[in-house]
């Protein structure tokens, strides 16, 4: 049987993907046999190409996803392992990836993942050391090989990763759908091949998504998530209980009118799995995602009334799956006949931009920080030379000193952006809003998939990268988001001078741009 990188290569690939929830508890017990049940039933299901074993979805404790991914290689099942960042730092992660690859576990979906809610003796602390891109930059640079002294040639041996990620897009507001997109264009930069959109049921977002990946020319295979709903779980999704999924008023009326009958509203929630399927592949993703709980038969069903639905009627299906919310956010405009995306960026939209209207107030003081940025913070800065001098010469000087330029930098920085003195500095990240406080993942890369109509996951304030989107928008510089290299945070940084690590070439912004290029800025080659 061919592996998911070679069934998604091939020019008419529509992949089944069936996701599956892990258990709490051993294996052994009643919910962990159930589990293991239905994931044997699902290797002998033809229908369905890959398993894919979740992470603590939803942020809760669950049985490990690696244990079932062995079990069930060894039956010859196709499967995908979900790696979050929510639950190990770095080294973990990278240490569960050795781990799997030496399994031959390559397909790995990276995600930063849902906040923790839950814990024994009281909730878990979130780690977040990195966030999805980081991840997946740690895990392409796996498979470049990591640089070992002791290795011969200087390296380890590469691993074979095939790499996936999700995107976000069902999202309300502009400053939410495309930090979306535009972090999946980063994702795939970092070396994703292949991305799975989250729960929706908007085919004209849907649509939206996979033209703006291929007008982006994005080398992404997209797989459309198919969720078979129930009345108990469309009221869940509708109530925001699930990070980053929807379930619009109008849906939710439709499934509570369903579910009012005899059947619970199987048949109709069943079809409209069905029907996403089929819109999936008319549109042309390269596969199904497949999710809820249900028994493999169900699975079958699903494909086979999917199946069913033949040549262009998947476009008369489309219009049955249009639950958006009021005022929802669209870059392209709709097609009249089908209701779904023409692929035209709105003149409205464009018009915003010109006018470079933003929803949100900019405040006064990304303004000022701008200007000082420009003026001395910025590699290119007329003061950059200079302040990198003055550094060297604190540096050089007594730890009173030191300690005193330390204090006077907090002294600005924490009324101005509640720094948290991390030393490895992104506020000009992110348009000057820190992400270490009021950003509960620390991402420093792009958005979650987390945000609550424009609110952070986690916290009632807005999102940062919500904010950061509108400021630059303000620049005609919002295209820009989530531009350069990936940034990971350097932990060894914290306590110390973020000005003194800037100017002398210690934070990531050096390591990005590389140790000469600073000296050349500093005027000190
Ligand atoms: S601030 Fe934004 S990116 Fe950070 S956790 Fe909240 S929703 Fe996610």
């Amino acid at each position: 049987m061919s592996g998911l990188r070679e069934r998604l290569a091939a020019a008419d690939a529509f992949v089944v993907a069936a996701e599956l929830v892990t258990s709490r508890g051993v294996l052994e017990q009643r919910d962990g046999q159930q589990v293991w049940d239905l994931a044997h039933r699902l290797a002998e299901c033809p229908q369905v190409d890959v398993v894919s074993l979740t992470d603590n979805p939803g942020g809760n404790p669950m049985i490990a996803p690696d244990m079932l991914a062995n079990r069930m290689r060894e039956l010859g099942q196709e499967v995908i392992l979900h790696f979050a960042c929510k639950d190990m730092n770095r080294n973990g992660i990278e240490s569960r990836a050795w781990k799997a690859a030496s399994a031959g576990l390559h397909n790995i979906l990276a995600l930063s993942g849902d906040y923790p809610v839950a814990g024994q003796s009281g909730t878990a602390a979130p780690v977040f050391d990195i966030d999805s891109v980081g991840l997946l930059k740690l895990l392409s640079d796996m498979n470049a090989g990591v640089e070992e002294a002791r290795a011969p040639d200087g390296r380890l041996a590469g691993t074979d990763f095939f790499l996936g990620c999700v995107v976000t897009n069902h999202k309300l507001h502009e400053r939410e759908v495309l930090p979306q997109y535009l972090k999946l264009e980063k994702k795939a930069r970092a070396g994703a091949a292949f991305a799975i959109n989250q729960v929706g049921f908007n085919a004209r977002k849907d649509s939206e998504l996979l033209l703006w990946t291929r007008a982006r020319g994005l080398p992404l295979k997209l797989l459309a998530n198919v969720y078979l709903l129930t009345r108990g779980v469309a009221r869940v999704f509708h109530a925001g209980r699930i990070p980053g999924v929807v379930v619009s008023d109008e849906l939710l009326a439709v499934a509570e009118r369903h579910g009012a009958g005899e059947d619970r509203g199987r048949e109709f929630f069943v079809d409209l799995a069905a029907k996403q399927v089929a819109v999936a592949r008319g549109l042309g993703f390269a596969g199904a995602y497949l999710g809820g709980h249900m028994p493999v038969e169900t699975y079958v069903e699903i494909l086979e009334r999917a199946a069913a639905i033949s040549g262009e009627q998947w476009r008369e299906a489309a219009k049955e799956i249009r639950f958006d919310r009021p005022g929802e956010f669209y870059l392209y405009g709709s097609d009249p006949e089908t209701g779904l995306s023409d692929g035209v960026e709105r003149e409205e939209y464009l018009r915003s931009r010109r006018e470079r209207r933003t929803d949100l107030k900019v405040p006064a003081r990304y303004r000022l920080s701008r200007a000082v940025h420009g003026t001395v913070f910025a590699r290119d800065a007329p003061l950059f030379g200079a302040g990198a001098r003055v550094y060297e010469r604190i540096e050089r000087s007594s730890p009173g000193l030191k300690r005193a330029a330390h204090v006077l930098e907090q002294a600005a920085k924490v009324p101005l952006f509640d720094c948290q003195d991390c030393g490895d500095c992104s506020l000009p990240d992110i348009a000057y809003v820190c992400p270490e406080g009021p950003c509960a993942k620390n991402q420093r890369n792009g958005p979650c998939g987390g945000t609550r109509d424009g609110l952070c996951e986690v916290y009632d304030s807005e999102c940062i990268w919500a904010q950061a989107y509108e400021r630059l928008k303000a620049y005609g510089e919002e295209d820009g988001l989530v531009e350069g290299p990936v940034v990971i945070k350097n932990n060894a940084l914290r306590g110390t001078s973020a000005w003194a690590n800037t100017f002398l070439g210690r934070d990531h912004n050096a390591k990005n741009i590389g140790a000469a290029d600073v000296r050349t800025a500093r005027g000190t080659h």
